[in-house]
């Protein structure tokens, strides 16, 4: 995935909230995710289809990435050090699912 913070640096930029609404509307998206996530696992109910859900968990998973995105942009995060750090990050986290021999949640959700 390439980074591309042009037009979400723009758009943060008109947006007149401070650090605790940001932070706030982060945490409204995650719960928007964790909600979809539920009805995705038939934990809460909804009279969408199952690729409808699908759909609707990938968008609120994608809100709760722009709203991340919005607070590294707005607190002066740049790209290239956002990909550093991601990277990092991600080769830890790998490091811990080795140790714990993890089975890929992909696989089992199709
Ligand atoms: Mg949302």
């Amino acid at each position: 995935m390439q980074l591309n913070l042009r037009k979400l640096r723009s758009v943060s930029k008109k947006e007149g909230k401070d650090i605790i609404a940001r932070g706030l509307k982060l945490n409204e998206e995650a719960g928007e995710l964790s909600a979809e996530i539920l009805k995705y696992k038939g934990h809460k109910g909804s009279d969408k289809t199952k690729q409808e859900i699908l759909k609707d968990l990938q968008e609120e998973a994608i809100d709760t990435l722009i709203m991340a995105l919005d607070i590294l942009v707005y607190t002066g995060a740049k790209e290239k050090q956002i990909a550093k750090v991601m990277d990092k990050k991600l080769d830890k986290w790998l490091k811990n699912l080795r140790k714990r021999n993890a089975t890929p949640e992909y696989i089992r959700l199709k």
